[in-house]
């Protein structure tokens, strides 16, 4: 038998997390070759306490204090230790373990993914957020600590598995399906509800990355994202919209070869695959691929005027590291305002815009490039507040 995976999952109750939790309980029953260490939520109590229950975890962490004593309740009696607040979260990653899985929402992932960094756990990197805001400073922190990056987002994913970096790479080309808005008019856009924005015609997700995908925010952040992860000239990362979400990404060398990793879409795939590196392992649950049945895979520019948020990711690249670090920080703010009703959504994008600009333009000051993660995180917090401001305005 191979040795035994240590794993641990933060944000273990989401999208992301469930996916991952029903991958290992398979393997933890069916051939016990994962062992989970820790697991996280941020308020879901009872969802954590059943999945530690069922996994056998060692320790969860519950973000929101005011749920710890209920998830001592739901744990009375069984072996996991329990933990609570930031310094639990934190707790969680810093267990000893092989493969943590980085699957919390937006930048609040950043401080606990480090801690598995820190201690030279591989990352299964799910939470792009993390990436965007402090990309140069993450990798530089994975590569002094020996610490792997395992991209769990499906177009990331699909390039580690084609990516041949001996060979000389003209192009990355992450694919996406266009979200929800589509073929939707830019006037029909501007009265889009939370409630159409997250109903994503081909993933199931959270309700974050699910308005990201609307308003393509998301393939933004990816294109950052895959600009740091791959070490990528942004003028070398194209964008594709593939509606079908098929083909997950593709790789063009400069001998006119372009290799792609294709599969029906279900993170189940990209997650099993950051599991079991450097090996594969099976997914039985996966529905297979039949392109014989899919029968035709289409392809399209995107729609730049509608979809500014593209151009201004690229804007944000070129501001230097900052830049991403701000863009992420008011995204994350006007999505939230978004999904509560306080602006439409439109304005997620125009909102992202104007506070990157207010900061391009030293209205705050000369912006210069976070020197450690306490600029980032500094930085992050300026920026909220600036967005906040902006969205009362
Ligand atoms: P969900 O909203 O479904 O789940 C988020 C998880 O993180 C939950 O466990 C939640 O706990 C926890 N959480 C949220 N905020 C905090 C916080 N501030 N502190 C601690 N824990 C927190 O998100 P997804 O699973 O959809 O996405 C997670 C990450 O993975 C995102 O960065 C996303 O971009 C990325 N991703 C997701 C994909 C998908 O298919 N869903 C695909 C590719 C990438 P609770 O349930 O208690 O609120």
């Amino acid at each position: 038998m191979a040795q035994t995976k240590r794993v641990s999952l933060l944000g273990a109750t989401g999208s992301i997390g469930n996916s991952t939790l029903s991958l290992l309980k398979q393997r933890c029953d069916e051939m016990p070759d994962f062992k989970v260490v820790s697991l996280t939520a941020q308020k879901n109590v009872e969802a954590l306490a059943l999945a530690a229950i069922e996994t056998k975890a060692e320790f969860v962490a519950i973000a929101d204090d005011a749920k710890y004593s209920r998830l001592k309740e739901l744990l009375h009696g069984s072996d996991t230790e329990v933990g609570a607040g930031e310094a639990g979260l934190n707790d969680a990653a810093a267990r000893e373990c092989d493969t943590l899985v980085s699957a919390i929402t937006g930048a609040a992932a950043l401080r606990p993914t480090l801690e598995g960094v820190k201690q030279g756990a591989n990352i299964a990197l799910a939470n792009k957020e993390s990436i965007v805001c402090a990309g140069k400073l993450f990798l530089e922190a994975a590569r002094k600590f020996n610490s792997k990056i395992l991209p769990v987002d499906s177009e990331h994913n699909a390039i580690f598995q084609v990516l041949d970096n001996e060979k000389r790479v003209e192009k990355l080309i992450l694919t996406a399906s266009g979200g929800p808005f589509r073929t939707t008019s830019l006037e029909e856009m501007k009265l889009a509800t939370p409630e159409q924005a997250v109903a994503h015609p081909n993933w199931s997700m959270g309700a974050k990355i699910s308005v990201d995908s609307a308003s393509m925010m998301n393939k933004s952040l990816e294109l950052i994202e895959a600009h740091y992860l791959f070490e990528m000239p942004q003028e070398k990362i194209d964008v594709l919209i593939h509606p079908q979400s098929i083909i997950h990404s593709l790789v063009s060398y400069d001998d006119g070869s372009v290799l792609a990793q294709l599969g029906m879409p279900d993170m189940c795939t990209p997650i099993s695959y950051a599991l079991s590196w450097p090996t594969r392992m099976p997914v039985p649950g996966v529905e297979r691929l039949d392109l014989g049945k899919i029968g035709n895979l289409s392809f399209e520019r995107p729609d730049l005027k509608k979809f500014k948020a593209l151009e201004i990711a690229r804007q944000a690249l070129e501001m230097g590291s900052w830049g991403p670090n701000v863009f992420n920080a008011v995204n994350e703010i006007a999505v939230e305002a978004f999904l509560k009703k306080r602006i439409g959504f439109i304005d997620i994008t125009s909102t992202t815009e104007k506070v990157l600009n207010r900061f391009a333009s030293n209205e705050f000051g000369i912006m210069t490039d976070p020197v450690n993660f306490d600029d980032v995180f500094e930085l992050d917090k300026q920026a909220r507040r600036i967005a906040e401001e902006q969205i009362q305005a």
